[in-house]
């Protein structure tokens, strides 16, 4: 299994939010760090910037992870630029309007499964690819980014988007029993409430901090609380945890 500070991370939707204290929690760590971002360009930038400056190597690198093509040559560029992947933060999803099941369109479907389930299942493909030991790879780490919303189901705000989670935690057991023996361990954060901008996209900015109060702690959780679990199970000192879906909700 990988330590801390011998190789390179992929970190999708790296370049804010949870992502982006991700990346910066794994170049403090030793890592060096690939940070994906699809539109935001001078916030990945300046995520590279921090990772350069905690002594790590950074690379900004635009691509949809929906797009496969894309998601292939991420996989090449950041390898290529920064040493050979060896864990993969998949990270990177959306959310839509709040809305009753009723209301929401095919198309919406669409655009939230690609991001979080195509997307999802692309990245870890790749991972894969480039990782496992019997394809000749050094094995590595993979922790999908899920939610408390595949469990708590999210009525009345997007069900479909709890709906991808779900799929992500299907993901993360199924495929953390397919590579165990390859060297690849797979799991799983499941944030609660956090205080990130993706709140807005679903046209509630104020939502964590608003439900906050009702969490068994009293608060919403930040960004770097939700890396922090991250890191750990990216590190060896997670290194007989495979298959695991960890909540990091305050107890939501
Ligand atoms: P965020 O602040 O909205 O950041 C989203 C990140 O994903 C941005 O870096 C964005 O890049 C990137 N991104 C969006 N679509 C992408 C695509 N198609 N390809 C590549 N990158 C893409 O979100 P967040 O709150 O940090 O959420 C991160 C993950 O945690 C998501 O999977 C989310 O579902 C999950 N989560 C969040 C919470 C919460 O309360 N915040 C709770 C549970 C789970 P650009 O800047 O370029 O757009």
């Amino acid at each position: 299994m990988q330590s801390e500070g011998r190789g390179t991370a992929i970190i999708t939707g790296g370049s804010r939010g949870i992502g982006a204290a991700c990346a910066r929690l794994a170049a403090q760590a030793g890592w060096n760090v690939c940070v994906n971002y699809t539109s935001n360009v001078d916030a990945a930038n300046a995520v590279v910037a921090e990772v350069e400056a905690a002594g790590a190597q950074g690379l900004a690198v635009k691509a949809d992870v929906a797009d496969e093509a894309q998601v292939t040559t991420m996989f090449a560029v950041a390898a290529k630029a920064l040493g050979p992947v060896t864990a993969l933060v998949n990270n990177a999803g959306i959310l839509e309007n709040q809305m009753p099941l009723a209301e929401m369109s095919a198309a919406r479907f669409a655009r939230v499964f690609s991001v979080n389930i195509t997307g999802a299942l692309l990245c870890a493909r790749e991972a894969v690819r480039v990782m496992a030991t019997s394809r000749g790879g050094p094995g590595g780490v993979i922790v999908n980014m899920s939610s408390a919303a595949a469990r708590l189901g999210s009525p009345n705000e997007y069900v479909d988007y709890a709906a991808s989670k779900g799929a992500i935690d299907t993901l993360t057991i199924g495929l953390s029993k397919e590579v165990g023996g390859d060297g690849i361990r797979v799991n799983a954060v499941r944030p609660g409430l956090i205080l990130t901008d993706i709140h807005a996209s679903g046209g509630d900015p104020d939502r964590a901090t608003r439900l906050g109060s009702g969490v068994p702690m009293g608060r919403p959780g930040t960004a770097e609380e939700v890396a922090e679990t991250v890191l750990w199970l990216m590190s060896d000192k997670s290194s007989y945890v495979n298959g695991a879906l960890i909540d990091v909700t305050g107890g939501r």
